[in-house]
C-alpha cells in the first residue's frame, strides 16, 4: 500500500527515451553502473567537502568520509552509500529525474534509434545514475542533505516515472539500493565486485569498502568489510606507480568522459608556486564543445580540496576541451568562487599551464604527426579561438595551426604553405565559407587552381573572425580570394594557356560593364573583368574596403548588422556567354535588350555564394523566357 505522502512523477521526456534504450539493449560493459555509482558518491563528498569550508555545522555526522558497497546475496541487492552531501526533494527531482548536462539536446538529436549506434553515443555522452537500470529492475535511493533533517526515497523501475516520499535515514549522505534483474546477480559475488571496483575506482580519494550480507557459506574473510581501494588522490602519487589504465579510469571520472585519453599531462610544479597537474586531452569532442558559455571542465582543488569546476580563469576559453584536476598548494583553502576572479595566484598558475599544455601539442605535432592531426581534427577549431583572443600565444597558435588547401589532400601548415608558394606570390590566400565543400566548390578559386596557386579552405566559423586579428605569417599576408582586386596576373603561375583563349576585346568589356551598370544600379557595388574565373561567367567579391563575404554573412544571420552591403560583381572575358554579351552591348536599344540576362547573371552569381535571391520569381520569370527563346 503506498504511503499517503508518496508523491508519484514522470521522468523528463528524455530521460525516459534513454532509460528505454538502456533497459532494451544489451549492452556489454554495464558493468559499468558501480564506476558511475561510486563516481557520483565520491562527487558528494568532494561538495560536502567544500561546503563545509564555510560552514562547519555541515559536517557534524562527522568528518571522515567513506563509502559501502554491500552486496546483499538472500535480497539480491546491492546497496552502495555514501556520506557525502546528499540530496533534498528538490534536488532529487531535478537530478534524478532530469538530465541537466550540457549537450543532452545535441546527444538525443545524434540517437538513431538502431541500438548498437546509440549504445556507443551513450559510451561517449555517459549516462551516469541511469545506468542502474541496466542492471536493476527496481532502484529505492535514500538520502538526507547535510544539514537538513528530513530525509527522502526515490523509487523507480525505470520506466517512465518514479516515486518520492518522506523517509528514515540515520547521518547524511546517500543509499542506493539496487534490486537486481535475475540476469544481474554475477554482481553478488564478492569477486566479481572487488574486481569491478579495483579496475575503475582505484584512484577515488575516499576509501571504498565492500561488504556482504545474507551469504550462505561462512567464507571468512570475504564477509569481513574490507577497504578495496587506496584512497588517496591520484595526482598524489608517483607518475611511476600509476598505470595507463588507472590514468584512464581516473579521466572517465573526472571528466565524465568516456573515450581514451590522447594526452595525458602529469606533473608538479615547484618553486614560486606549488601545485600538481593532472590533465588528459580527451580523442573525441565532448557533446558541449560548441555551447555558447565556453566553459572549461577542469577541476580546481586546493590542498587536495575540491573547490570548482568551472573557474573560468584556470584555463583559456580554447582549451576547455581539457579535462582533469589541478591541485594549488598557495590558493587559501576558504577561497570562495567568486574570489577566484582575477586572483593573481591563480592567474600565473593559467599562464603556466597554458604553455605547458601549448609545448605538449607541440611535441606531439613533432614526433607524431598522425595522432597530432587527428587531434586538430577534432579541436583545431576550438584552439583557434586562441588565434582570435589570446594576443600572447598567437605566433605559437599559428605555427602549431593546421588548414585545409587546394594544395594537398590531407591538412598543411602555414611554414609548409609559403614554402609552395609561386614567384612573386606575396599573399597567403584563403576562401571562406560554411562547410568544406561549399568552399571547395567557390567560382573564385577558377583562376587560383588554374595557375596552380594554392588557396586555404576555411570552413570554421572561427577563421573569419580570427582573420580580423591576424595580419600575416612569417611576414605574408593574408589575403582572401573573395574580398578586393585579384592580383593573380602579377604571379607566375602554370597556367599557360591563358593567354591564347579567346576574350571579349578591352573595349567590348568597357561597353558592356558600363551598360551592366546601368541595369544594375546600386544592386552591385560595381562591375569589372575578373582574372579569377575560368569556368564560370561572372562572381561576387566583396569591395576592398568593405568586410569579407562570408563574414558579413554570419553576422546578419546573428543580427550584428542590418544589412549586407552590395558587391562587386566580376564577370569573365573569355567566357562564350560575356563575349556574346559584349558583342551586343554596344547595339542600339542594348539596355532593354539584355537587361533580363544582366539580371541573370547577378542571380547567378548570388546561387553560387549560397545568397538568397532578392525577387525569386523575377528570376523564374526571366530563366523562363530565356528558356524558351533557347528552345525556338
Ligand atoms: P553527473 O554525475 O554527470 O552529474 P549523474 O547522472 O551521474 O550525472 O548524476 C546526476 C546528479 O545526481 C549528480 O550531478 C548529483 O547532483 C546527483 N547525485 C547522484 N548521485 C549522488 C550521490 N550519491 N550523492 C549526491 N548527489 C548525487
Ligand atoms: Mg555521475
Amino acid at each position: 500500500m503506498a504511503d499517503v505522502k508518496t508523491e508519484k512523477m514522470g521522468f523528463e521526456a528524455e530521460v525516459s527515451r534513454l532509460l528505454h534504450m538502456m533497459v532494451h539493449s544489451v549492452y556489454s560493459e554495464r558493468e559499468i553502473f558501480l564506476r558511475e555509482l561510486i563516481s557520483n558518491a565520491s562527487d558528494a563528498c568532494d561538495k560536502l567537502r567544500y561546503e563545509a569550508q564555510s560552514n562547519t555545522a555541515l559536517m557534524e555526522d562527522g568528518t571522515d568520509f567513506g563509502i559501502t558497497i554491500t552486496a546483499d546475496k538472500k535480497a539480491k541487492t546491492i546497496t552502495v552509500a555514501d556520506n557525502g552531501i546528499g540530496m533534498n526533494r528538490d534536488d532529487l527531482i531535478s537530478h534524478l529525474g532530469t538530465i541537466a548536462r550540457s549537450g543532452t539536446a545535441k546527444f538525443m538529436d545524434q540517437l538513431t534509434g538502431d541500438s548498437k549506434k546509440d549504445m556507443q553515443l551513450i559510451g561517449q555522452f555517459g549516462i551516469g545514475f541511469y545506468s542502474v537500470f541496466m542492471v536493476a529492475d527496481k532502484v529505492v535511493v535514500t538520502t538526507k542533505r547535510a544539514g537538513e533533517s528530513e530525509a527522502w526515497a526515490w523509487e523507480s523501475g525505470g520506466e517512465g516515472t518514479y516515486e518520492i516520499s518522506p523517509a528514515q535515514k540515520d547521518g547524511r549522505g546517500t543509499e542506493i539500493c539496487l534490486h537486481l534483474k535475475d540476469d544481474a546477480d554475477e554482481y553478488l559475488d564478492q569477486f566479481r565486485l572487488r574486481k569491478v571496483v579495483t579496475t575503475y575506482s582505484d584512484h577515488i580519494a575516499v576509501p571504498i569498502t565492500l561488504a556482504a550480507v545474507g551469504g550462505d557459506d561462512k567464507d571468512k574473510g570475504a564477509e569481513e568489510p574490507q577497504v578495496v581501494n587506496e584512497g588517496s588522490a591520484i595526482w598524489t602519487r608517483p607518475k611511476s606507480e600509476i598505470t595507463d589504465d588507472q590514468y584512464k579510469e581516473f579521466y572517465h571520472h573526472v571528466g565524465h568522459a568516456f573515450d581514451e585519453p590522447a594526452l595525458t599531462l602529469h606533473y608538479k610544479a615547484e618553486g614560486m608556486q606549488e601545485y600538481t597537474v593532472l590533465l588528459f586531452v580527451p580523442t573525441q569532442q565532448p557533446m558541449d564543445l560548441f555551447d555558447p558559455a565556453r566553459k572549461g571542465k577542469v577541476k580546481l582543488y586546493v590542498k587536495r580540496v575540491f573547490i570548482t569546476e568551472d573557474s573560468e580563469d584556470l584555463l583559456p576559453g580554447w582549451l576547455r576541451f581539457v579535462r582533469g584536476v589541478v591541485d594549488s598548494q598557495d590558493l587559501p583553502l576558504n577561497i570562495s568562487r567568486e574570489m577566484l576572479q582575477n586572483n593573481p595566484t591563480l592567474q600565473r598558475m593559467s599562464k603556466a599551464i597554458t604553455k605547458k599544455v601549448l609545448a605538449e601539442f607541440e611535441k606531439l605535432a613533432d614526433k607524431d604527426e598522425e595522432k597530432f592531426l587527428a587531434l586538430w581534427g577534432q579541436f583545431g577549431a576550438v584552439l583557434k579561438e586562441g588565434l582570435y583572443e589570446d594576443f600572447e600565444r598567437r605566433e605559437q597558435l599559428l605555427k602549431l595551426a593546421r588548414f585545409r588547401s587546394t594544395g594537398t589532400d590531407g591538412w598543411t601548415s602555414l611554414a609548409d604553405y609559403v614554402a609552395r608558394m609561386k614567384d612573386k606570390q606575396s599573399a597567403i590566400y584563403y576562401v571562406t565559407g560554411p562547410d568544406e565543400k561549399s568552399v571547395a566548390r567557390s567560382p573564385q578559386l577558377e583562376g587560383f587552381k588554374a595557375k596552380g596557386i594554392e588557396v586555404l579552405l576555411l570552413s570554421d566559423a572561427v577563421d573569419d573572425f580570427w582573420l580580423q586579428m591576424v595580419t600575416d605569417f612569417d611576414g605574408k599576408p593574408f589575403k582572401s580570394i573573395t574580398r578586393g582586386a585579384s592580383d593573380l596576373k602579377d604571379i607566375a603561375g602554370e597556367d599557360k594557356d591563358a593567354d591564347k583563349k579567346d576574350k571579349a576585346t578591352e573595349g567590348a568589356m568597357t561597353t558592356l560593364i558600363t551598360m551592366m551598370k546601368q541595369v544594375l544600379g546600386d544592386k552591385i557595388k560595381d562591375v569589372r573583368p575578373s582574372d579569377r574565373l575560368t569556368e564560370t561567367a561572372a562572381c561576387l567579391v566583396a569591395d576592398d574596403s568593405g568586410m569579407d563575404m562570408h563574414l558579413e554573412r554570419i553576422l546578419k544571420a546573428h543580427n550584428q548588422i542590418d544589412a549586407v552591403t552590395a558587391k562587386v560583381l566580376e564577370i569573365n572575358p573569355s567566357h562564350a556567354l560575356i563575349r556574346k554579351l559584349a558583342d551586343k552591348a554596344g547595339d542600339k536599344g542594348a539596355v532593354d535588350a539584355l537587361s533580363d540576362d544582366v539580371w541573370l547573371i547577378l542571380d547567378q552569381a548570388k546561387i553560387l555564394e549560397g545568397d538568397p535571391l532578392e525577387d525569386p520569381a523575377a528570376f523564374a520569370r526571366r530563366l523562363s523566357a530565356a528558356m524558351e527563346k533557347g528552345l525556338v
